[in-house]
């Protein structure tokens, strides 16, 4: 299989297009395994944001909330991720989903392994893992969920690490209901009804009275972790915690609020809106989801 596997690459990386020493089944470097974006500096308690000035009381720096998660809580308790969304990581997670370079999903899965054990000292010893779901449409075209993918390596990883954690892959719990557009080039407030209600609970009494730990590939404005998180609490279960392997930075963090308070009616109906949404991201290129 091994032997299959190295002929089907090319032996330069993926990712940088330096050659690489030896065949490998996954074609992606030492040098570009070490450098992928880490996520660094004081971040929001509540969704991971990295928090762009130390505006906040640096005696409560644990406690320290961006404005987004200040003006509009979110269901779930805390989203971790393991790096930026942008350079190798976002070449990376574009390789895994639509190159379908699945033996990645080996080493992205140990990144998000090593986001979800930064959970471990607070959240629940049982918990759910339930993977965001793809539509069976868009599941049919891809013919894999990379979330699923990304959860099943991080938690073969994690049960190494972290023997006495209690994590249960629960992958058809959670069922997305529309097939929801591509978010790439939407507004914000496109976005937010784009996944609004999307998410339904197939068994509730499968969620209920536990604590579930999402996982997603991607954490863009947080839209996609709130409303399945919704449906999660709304299905009875006690808590939600998020994890993802990458996350966008934001740099205009009011347009990131306006995405979800009420503000965002005058601010999408604005003339500044048709140009405003881009600016949020680092990047043009936005997921999916
Ligand atoms: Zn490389
Ligand atoms: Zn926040």
């Amino acid at each position: 299989m091994d032997a299959l596997g190295c002929a089907l690459f090319p032996a330069f990386c993926t990712l940088c297009g330096s050659p690489l020493p030896q065949l490998s089944s996954v074609p992606i470097c030492d040098v570009c395994w070490t450098e992928f974006p880490v996520l660094s500096g004081p971040s929001c308690a509540r969704c991971g944001d990295i928090l762009a000035s130390p505006a906040f009381d640096s005696t409560q720096s644990s406690a320290a909330l961006c404005r987004t998660c200040r003006l509009v809580p979110p269901p779930f308790v805390r989203a971790v991720a393991f790096g930026l969304y942008q350079d190798r990581m976002k070449a990376a997670i574009h390789a895994l989903k639509y190159d379908r370079l699945h033996p990645a999903a080996h080493g992205l899965g140990q990144m998000l392994a090593a986001a979800i054990a930064r959970l471990a000292s607070e959240a629940p010893t049982e918990m759910l893992v339930i993977p965001v779901p793809l539509h069976r449409s868009k599941y049919a075209e891809r013919g894999f969920n990379q979330a699923r993918s990304l959860a099943v390596h991080a938690l073969e990883s994690l049960r190494k690490s972290h023997p006495e954690w209690c994590l249960t892959l629960a992958s058809s719990t959670l069922m997305r209901l529309r097939a929801t557009d591509s978010q790439t080039g939407l507004t914000p407030r496109q976005r937010r009804l784009n996944v609004r209600a999307a998410f339904s609970v197939s068994d509730p009494s499968a969620v209920a009275a536990r604590h579930i730990l999402l996982i997603d590939d991607i954490f863009t404005t947080g839209a996609t972790a709130r409303s399945a998180s919704q449906a999660l609490i709304r299905a009875g279960a006690a808590s939600v915690y998020v994890a993802t392997l990458a996350r966008a930075r934001l740099i205009n963090e009011f347009s990131r609020a306006a995405f979800f308070d009420g503000a965002e009616e005058n601010f999408t109906n604005s003339p500044a809106a048709t140009v405003q949404p881009a600016s949020i991201y680092s990047s043009q290129d936005q997921p999916s989801f």
